[in-house]
């Protein structure tokens, strides 16, 4: 169970310290994060020790602003520089051999063009502050652009962390939504776990 989404103080809306976000992540029970924090690799370097340490498998990440919404970027060697269009964004994720994911597209002013969706590896079909209506349009969206969904917490708060999980982590077989902070209850779609196996 991996959580792909996770800020942490190198966040500006975030305070946790990364070292504590790997300890809570390896008490949640996970195998791995990705620390995504805004246009920054920086809360990444932060946690590799205690990651190591601890063996939590650390994914180096990113959520870089892109001019037309935020984009995930997975395995990155050194930063991706924010606030270019989308599709060089995504381009240089690829340069560097990484994983792009679109976060989120249904939240706020963010990438829903299918055309830009297609030169992506994932979309994020299941984000913990996202309602459901919302990620289950972001899920509809990467079927019709036949791309497989990712998940994470989307965490800016230590207890949001594992809230939602990828299994398999960026092999992505399925997706846990464990809880969330609009919904406290725990809570399984298995729907949506089969439909991403589907994809
Ligand atoms: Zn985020």
């Amino acid at each position: 169970m991996y959580d792909l989404h996770v800020h942490t103080r190198f966040s500006k809306d975030s305070l946790s310290e990364p070292s504590k976000v790997i300890e809570v992540a390896k008490k949640k029970g996970l195998s791995g994060i990705a620390i995504t924090d805004h246009n920054s690799m920086q809360g990444y370097m932060s946690a590799r020790e205690t990651a190591r340490k601890l063996e939590i498998e650390l994914i180096p990440g990113e959520e870089v602003m892109t001019s037309g919404g935020e984009v995930l970027a997975y395995l990155i060697s050194e930063e991706v520089r924010p606030y270019r269009s989308p599709e060089e964004t995504i381009d240089n994720i690829r340069e560097q051999g990484g994983i792009a994911a679109i976060a989120h597209p249904f939240r706020g002013r963010s990438i829903r063009s299918e055309s830009t969706i297609k030169l992506a590896d994932f979309v994020e079909v299941a984000n913990g502050r996202s309602s459901r209506k919302e990620n289950e349009k972001a899920l509809e969206l990467a079927k019709r652009c036949g791309k497989r969904g990712i998940g994470g917490s989307d965490a800016h708060l230590l207890r949001e962390i594992g809230n939602v999980v990828t299994i398999g982590g960026l092999k992505a077989d399925g997706i846990l939504i464990r809880g969330s902070s609009y919904r406290p209850l725990f809570i399984i779609y298995s729907s949506i776990v089969k439909l991403v196996r589907e994809l």
